[in-house]
């Protein structure tokens, strides 16, 4: 029955938005199966208008709980998604979690500085761990993330959407089929026009840096997976022009630069300060333009052959998909808490090349 279920979803996964939609009810009904209960950490933005709509259209996992230091929006989500209040928690009573059968996977979805914590506790209270970029604030709350996940024997995942939808794993095959040849260089940037002054993201306490943590980390990301290479070496440098807004901690817009052992470069930029969202990768013999590369979609690009003609998606629902399946079958997810690490260590790296102006081997 399993393999049968399995192999539906995949096909359905893939074919999901080029056939008539079936619901998730629908598939159920045909393949009965126990699905995981997740339970949604942080009900902000993220949270309430991508992760809890695509849990409804998930086939291996739907949402059964939430946690929420703000009691009426327990109210709105309990009413909304039918949520018994034996699976709502607050920050506090949180690890009691332990207890509760229906609840098998914990996505935290808070500010970043709170990851680490929750991951812990999630962990403790034996829960399967999905957990929002950037995994951590440093190098040593994601090294404690990894053991403690490892430790008490559940499934930590980063969620990397990007890495379960098409356009993304086209670069990742052009990179491992070499169908252009090598590749030589990238260009992968990500910025936006921060215009709310208050949000957590300005208080470094809470967001651990600035674009970089937020959205930097996708065009990091992108600079590994599209040449399959790990950088050996980073250079960066930032400029500041409202220091009354962006406080020591918190870059404006930084630009750095990273060697990979293949020779290949790759050059970034990331801002509050300006919408840019693009992915150029030069192979020996083409190239391959994305923009929007990051966005949920729809992405959009072309390489030399001619436009990506690829399926849109909606990410959420394949990663959490992806995830729950490696769950449900007890093999590694292809977003696992190392993914994130070697994310992290280059951060620190590259903040640390802004910060002496020299160029920091990784
Ligand atoms: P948000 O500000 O909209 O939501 C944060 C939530 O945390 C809110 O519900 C808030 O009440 C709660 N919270 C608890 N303690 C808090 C505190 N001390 N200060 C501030 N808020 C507190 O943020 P968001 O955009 O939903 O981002 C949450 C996480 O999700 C971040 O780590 C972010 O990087 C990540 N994110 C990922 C994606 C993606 O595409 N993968 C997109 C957006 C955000």
């Amino acid at each position: 029955m399993k393999n049968t279920r399995r192999d539906f979803l995949k096909t359905f996964a893939a074919t999901s938005l080029t056939v008539p939609m079936l619901s998730a009810l629908q598939v159920e009904a045909a393949f009965p199966e126990k699905k995981l209960g997740v339970a949604l950490v942080g009900l902000g933005y993220y949270a309430t208008y991508q992760l809890a709509p695509a849990l409804e259209k998930t086939t291996n996992c739907r949402l059964v709980g939430i946690v929420t230091g703000t009691p009426e929006k327990a109210e709105t989500w309990k009413k909304k998604y039918n949520i018994p209040d034996k699976n709502i928690y607050n920050y506090q009573n949180f690890d009691q979690i332990a207890n509760n059968p229906d609840i098998d996977v914990v996505y935290v979805v808070l500010p970043n500085s709170m990851h680490h914590e929750f991951t812990l506790r999630a962990a403790k209270a034996g829960k399967h761990v999905i957990c929002e970029k950037p995994m951590a604030v440093s190098v040593k709350e994601a090294e404690e993330m990894i053991a403690a996940c490892k430790a008490a024997n559940v499934q930590l995942a980063i969620g990397y959407r990007l890495h379960y939808e098409p356009f993304t794993n086209e670069v990742m095959r052009l990179a491992k089929d070499k169908d252009f040849g090598k590749v030589t260089f990238v260009e992968a940037s990500f910025g936006f026009p921060l215009r709310d002054l208050k949000a957590w993201r300005l208080n470094p306490k809470l967001s651990g840096g600035g674009p970089m943590m937020d959205v930097g980390i996708y065009a990091l990301n992108a600079a590994r997976y599209a040449t399959g290479e790990e950088p050996i070496s980073v250079t960066a440098q930032t400029v500041k022009t409202r220091p009354d807004i962006y406080l020591p901690g918190i870059e404006e817009t930084l630009f750095w630069q990273m060697k990979f052992p293949s020779g290949a470069v790759s050059n970034h930029t990331t801002t509050y300060n300006s919408g840019l969202q693009r992915l150029y990768v030069g192979y020996e013999n083409g190239n391959l333009e994305m923009s929007p590369a990051y966005d949920y979609g729809p992405l959009k690009g072309k390489t030399s052959k001619g436009e990506m003609k690829l399926l849109i998606v909606y990410h959420q629902v394949l990663e959490m998909e992806g995830i729950c399946d490696a769950i449900i079958n007890n093999k590694p997810n292809i977003t696992p808490g190392e993914e994130g690490l070697r994310d992290m260590k280059l951060i620190e790296a590259i903040f640390k090349a802004a910060k002496t102006g020299k160029e920091v081997k990784v």
